[in-house]
């Protein structure tokens, strides 16, 4: 890998803390791969004590394959592991069980499943009130980030709601406790408060690492700085680029970069300067809109590629449109030049704006690519099959017994549920082991019982056979609660049937390959494929796979990555910046989204907006993003798609809207 200067130098740099600071696109992400592999080649550490994190699973995917390539001819067996902080809090809690006092098939709790906990906690006091459900997941999620243990919850509260809020946090943790259960937040909570409280187990990961390499340092929060600095307080490199902090919602902001130099007062900041990835134009018009933030460090960034075409901006009478013109666009392109469809990138600022891209792309037979493994986990057919896997692997956990005892229905009614209840909290005992029970024919009809001791033995045979046979419990599951035929009489037609149908067989085959593993996951166990499942949101389930195809991804999603021609859609005030950022003022970050997207452009650049977009069922005009105003505009050509024009336009009185309008009324003459 071919490296400037800076880029040995910081390499080099081996022994102390360092911070690599720099733009875009500026070689940062080779840097770290480089710095790896000088470490083991060179500085003789060995590959295992070097922990290496990144924030997206998709980036530690490609590193981690960066790596297996460069050592795929070395005699000695090197593996490092390339994780999230999720992924890696995960790998501290599963070695430190005992310490933790957790049994190793503990559950994850996903998002919704927390949701779904929480609501059955209030509901007697929130009724249905969901904006109140969704902040107390909030505050919890909060209170865990700002390593705020439930009793210390209680002391902190001032006002009712706080007091309410963390009296359920307190009894959400008891339930979590109780049941071998952690959520999201844990996976960085449990092992932050493991090291500060327990000085051996501090010790023993301290000895275990003896190099520390972060990505996208600047989407670190103060916990997982917190994590870092107790993990090894002498040798790492962090990088990171300010303006691409775009997770001040989980508490990462460009200021938490400052605290470095506090703690490390013979922190060694390197920079950065020359971008290897974007045309002149499109860094210079990427530089222009990010010096509008205001910034902690100074940086600039250069190129020596060449300036390069003009920025388009399309102008789309509505979302239907935008879609429409951005396939044409790519269609035409890439018979002009022969390229591939994989070299184009479609990117939005929310997943509900890839519906239009993925029916017109449909239409139109264009080969895409979308990462839908979150909407994909969230179908009720994988829904159903996830939690009969979560309950066999821990089936000592209520949640998921009660979830799955009548789907497909078993005639457990809410009169049988409510007895097994009150049974099992007078034993102290789960539900699972109630049914167990020879008395329960005292409180059950004969016809219940037989049915509950049925279901349990099931469980139990299901049990042994994921330990033993882990490939066929899926199928098992499949086959033995008829689910196909329930499916079939619960869809509203064939068509959905068939969908359902298709989504189990890649969910089958999803777990059968994570089981075997292959070059891009090492081999499971079904439980830790049930956390990696629950953990990332980005795995490559793909209903429609193709990775010949367009890349449509969130704004969020495209960080760290790179391609010849980008299109980012939507820019529309309410939309990019987002509503809820204008609301709280909070537009830097917006910019930064936008900055992050642009620069993944290397060479071609497009913008898109519509005059009119249905939300919810309702159309309304908008107005587009402040943020093209911010642009060099001798950089940009403006098109009307249709030469339809909101008169929204002309509320505006700057220069170049009135160039603008000028042509536009030209054109439509
Ligand atoms: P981002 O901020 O978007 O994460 P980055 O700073 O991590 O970007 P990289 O992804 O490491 O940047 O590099 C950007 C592009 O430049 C890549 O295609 C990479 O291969 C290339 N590159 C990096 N360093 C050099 C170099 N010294 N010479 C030539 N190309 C380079
Ligand atoms: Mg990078």
């Amino acid at each position: 890998m071919y490296l400037n200067i800076t880029q040995k130098k910081i390499i080099k740099y081996s022994h102390g803390p360092c911070l690599v600071l720099a733009g875009a696109g500026s070689g940062k992400t080779r840097v770290v791969i480089s710095k790896i592999i000088y470490l083991i080649n060179v500085c003789k550490v060995k590959s295992e004590n070097i922990v290496a994190i990144t924030f997206t699973n998709k980036s530690a995917q490609e590193m981690q394959l960066q790596l297996i390539k460069h050592f795929k001819n070395c005699n000695n067996k090197i593996k490092v592991n390339i994780s999230t902080f999720h992924s890696f809090g995960l790998r501290i809690i599963k070695s430190e069980l005992f310490h933790l006092n957790l049994k190793a098939n503990f559950s994850l709790l996903n998002q919704e499943d927390k949701l779904f906990l929480l609501k059955t906690f209030t509901k007697s006091v929130f009724k249905k009130n969901n904006d109140l459900l969704l902040k107390l997941s909030s505050k919890i999620s909060y209170w865990k980030n700002k390593l705020i243990d439930p009793l210390n919850a209680k002391l902190k509260s001032i006002t009712n709601l706080d007091k309410t809020f963390a009296m359920y946090y307190d009894l959400y943790q008891f339930h979590l406790n109780n049941f071998n259960k952690l959520d999201l937040d844990d996976l960085i909570f449990i092992p932050t408060l493991l090291l500060k409280n327990n000085a051996s187990a501090r010790l023993r990961w301290q000895k275990k690492v003896d190099y520390l390499l972060v990505d996208e340092y600047q989407d670190t929060n103060v916990i997982q700085y917190n994590l870092i600095k107790m993990l090894n307080p002498k040798n790492f490199t962090l990088v990171g680029d300010d303006d691409q902090s775009i997770y001040s919602w989980r508490g990462a902001e460009p200021k938490n970069l400052l605290f470095l130099k506090i703690d490390y007062p013979h922190l060694k900041i390197f920079k950065l300067e020359q971008n290897y990835r974007s045309s002149g134009r499109i860094l210079k018009a990427s530089n222009k809109l990010i010096a509008n933030n205001l910034h902690i460090y100074k940086k600039s960034l250069i190129t020596q590629l060449k300036y390069g075409s003009k920025i388009k901006i399309l102008q789309n009478i509505n979302e239907e449109y935008e879609a429409k013109n951005i396939a044409k666009e790519i269609v035409s392109h890439y018979k002009k030049f022969n390229t591939q469809f994989s070299d184009y990138a479609v990117l939005y600022r929310s997943n509900q704006q890839s519906k239009i891209l993925e029916s017109i792309f449909i239409k139109n037979h264009i080969p895409y690519n979308i990462n839908n493994r979150t909407q994909f986990l969230k179908f009720f057919e994988i829904k159903i099959l996830m939690n009969y896997l979560k309950f066999i692997l821990n089936p000592n956990d209520n949640f998921y017994f009660l979830k799955v005892i009548n789907v497909p229905g078993r005639k457990i009614g809410i009169s049988t549920i409510k007895k097994l209840k009150s049974w099992a909290i007078k034993n102290n005992i789960s539900l699972y082991k109630t049914c167990y029970n020879d008395n329960l024919e005292k409180i059950l009809s004969k016809n219940k019982v037989k049915s509950l001791k049925k279901f349990i033995k099931w469980i139990k045979e299901s049990i042994v056979l994921s330990d033993v046979q882990p490939m066929q419990i899926i199928s098992h599951i499949i086959k033995n609660i008829n689910y196909k035929n329930w499916l079939k009489e619960s869809s509203k037609d064939l068509v959905e049937f068939k969908k359902n149908v298709k989504n189990i067989s890649i969910f089958v085959n999803l777990i059968n390959e994570l089981l075997i593993g292959n070059s891009q996951h090492p081999q499971m166990t079904l439980s830790e494929i049930v956390s990696y499942l629950t953990l990332y949101e980005d795995v490559n389930v793909n209903r429609r796979s193709h990775l010949k195809g367009v890349f449509l991804m969130t704004l969020h999603a495209s960080k760290g990555l790179e391609f010849p021609f980008v299109f980012i859609a939507g820019l529309e005030e309410g939309i990019l910046p987002h509503y809820s950022s204008i609301s709280q003022n909070n537009i830097e970050e917006e910019r930064r989204l936008m900055y992050v997207g642009m620069t993944r452009a290397k060479k071609e650049l497009t913008l898109t907006f519509a005059n009119k977009r249905s939300n919810y069922g309702l159309t309304t005009l908008s107005k587009y993003s402040r943020f093209l105003l911010e642009l060099p505009q001798e950089d940009l050509v403006w098109i009307n798609q249709k030469n339809n024009f909101n008169s929204n336009i002309l509320l505006n009185n700057s220069i170049n809207r009135i160039k603008f309008l000028k042509k536009m009324l030209k054109l439509s003459k």
